[in-house]
């Protein structure tokens, strides 16, 4: 089906794009086809780990803690000497000397005797628990009266409690959290295999681009998308590597191309995604081998004109120029398989959270309309409240503090429905 746009004087065919596939089944089949591919592994140190997806579990070598600490300020007892124990009948110990932080102790408790102890310091010998300071006063140099008892273990962090040695720390395809890093580096693990970083090679194409630090001349826009996919790219895990800008010319596209697979295990194309005569990526794409262009076009607004593809194992990508639709595509479509060169098993770590809408938000069935929000804290948790604008606009993207979208099903949004709002 062809439309005909009339300008009276003379008959254009535009050219569509026809099998818009819904989002979900445009990852599906991207994914299916990527499989098992694997960008590989490396390994890291811990300590600069974050973010890294693990290519294998992490078992823990040695238990922790290594030996029972106080977790308290206080004294280190014998529990069945602070038996029935009470402001009106305080327990009344001797205080036989301290068991200082980072040392063996050199004390062992008899009846009645107590030891000085800090929060995760050792305990005296014989000693089985621990009474907090605030439980005890001081009745001259070498007394305290105890007006609360303690059990057998009260205040203590027994050995091996937080891990026992042959435990996991973190399983294959996990992605390293700040704790993760310290859990790890607390047992004595201080490197980690993690997976490669894909490396994305990202191409701008455009007559009209200039580079940011450039004044752009009459009809000139400077190049917004090499750097927004770079730093998607980033909090993606992958490595971005920006090729620069290219103009709508086939021989300097097809060039960029080579390039781009050469060095990337991902290619993103940044606009001329559509079926326009000046839009060049889907054909571009296409010569450089097979299986080829998977997906044109998803049922998305922003960010229909999408393409999707593979140049044997290399997932190539043709993103929309309009740099929201840019962002929204690449968070859709490209983010996810990033993640899965890495292996990373669990689902993406973008945050998502349930919001009520604020106003009314009109969409047509039959594809998913994504718009930006500002979350407020309102007296029932947050308010979604939508940033209306042309979707093309990028400051409706910064005014914002996440998206939320209109299923495909669905013909709109009202006022006090609730959204989930995946946030920046
Ligand atoms: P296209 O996808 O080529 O039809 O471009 C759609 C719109 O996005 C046009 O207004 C382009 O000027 C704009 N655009 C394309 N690439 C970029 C870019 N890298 N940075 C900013 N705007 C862009
Ligand atoms: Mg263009």
């Amino acid at each position: 089906m062809r439309r005909r746009l009339s300008y009276g004087y003379l008959t254009i065919p535009m050219p569509e794009l026809f099998n818009l596939l819904p989002p979900d089944e445009a990852i599906a089949v991207l994914l299916e086809r990527i499989g098992g591919v694997r960008t590989g592994s490396e390994t890291v140190l811990v300590s600069s780990a974050l973010d890294r997806v693990t290519t294998k579990r992490c078992v823990s070598p040695a238990g922790l803690p290594a030996f029972a600490r106080s977790a308290m300020d206080g004294y280190s007892v014998r529990a069945a000497d602070t038996f029935g124990a009470s402001d009106s009948m305080p327990a009344y110990l001797e205080v036989v000397g301290e068991v200082p932080m980072g040392r063996a102790p050199q004390i062992t408790l008899g009846p009645g005797q107590v030891a000085v102890a800090y929060t995760g310091g050792m305990l005296a010998g014989a000693a089985d628990a621990v009474v907090m300071i605030e439980h005890t006063h001081s009745v001259g140099e070498a007394t305290i009266e105890v007006v609360r008892s303690v059990a057998p273990g009260e205040n203590v962090v027994q050995s091996d409690e937080d891990v026992r040695a042959g435990q996991d720390v973190v399983p294959e395809g996990h992605t390293m959290r700040p704790q993760d890093l310290g859990a790890l580096l607390a047992v004595g693990v201080t490197s980690v295999e993690v997976a490669r970083r894909p490396r994305v090679a990202i191409v701008s194409t455009g007559d009209e681009l200039v580079e940011p630090a450039d004044e752009p001349g009459p009809g000139q826009v400077r190049d917004i998308n090499t750097h927004t996919v770079a730093a998607l790219v980033e909090r993606a895990g992958g490595a971005p590597v920006p090729l620069g800008i290219f103009p709508d010319d086939l021989e300097a596209q097809r060039g960029a191309a080579r390039e781009a697979v050469d060095c990337g295990d991902i290619v993103v194309f940044s606009a001329g995604s559509s079926v326009g005569s000046r839009d060049m990526t889907a054909r571009v794409l296409a010569e450089l081998g097979g299986p080829g262009v998977l997906v044109h076009g998803i049922s998305i607004k922003p960010g229909k004109p999408t393409i999707a593809g593979l140049v044997g194992d290399t997932p190539v990508f043709g993103l929309p120029g309009n740099p929201v639709s840019a962002m929204v595509v690449f968070n859709l479509i490209v983010r996810p398989v990033i993640r899965s060169l890495m292996g990373a098993s669990e689902p993406a770590t973008s945050r998502v959270v349930p919001a009520t809408l604020a106003s009314n938000v009109p969409s047509a069935p039959g594809r998913q309309d994504f718009f930006p929000v500002r979350l407020e804290t309102g007296p029932g948790g947050l308010v979604a409240e939508p940033i209306f604008g042309k979707s093309n606009l990028i400051f409706t993207l910064v005014r914002a503090d996440g998206l939320a979208s209109v299923s495909l099903d669905s013909g709109g949004l009202y006022a006090g429905d609730t959204v989930h709002v995946t946030t920046f």
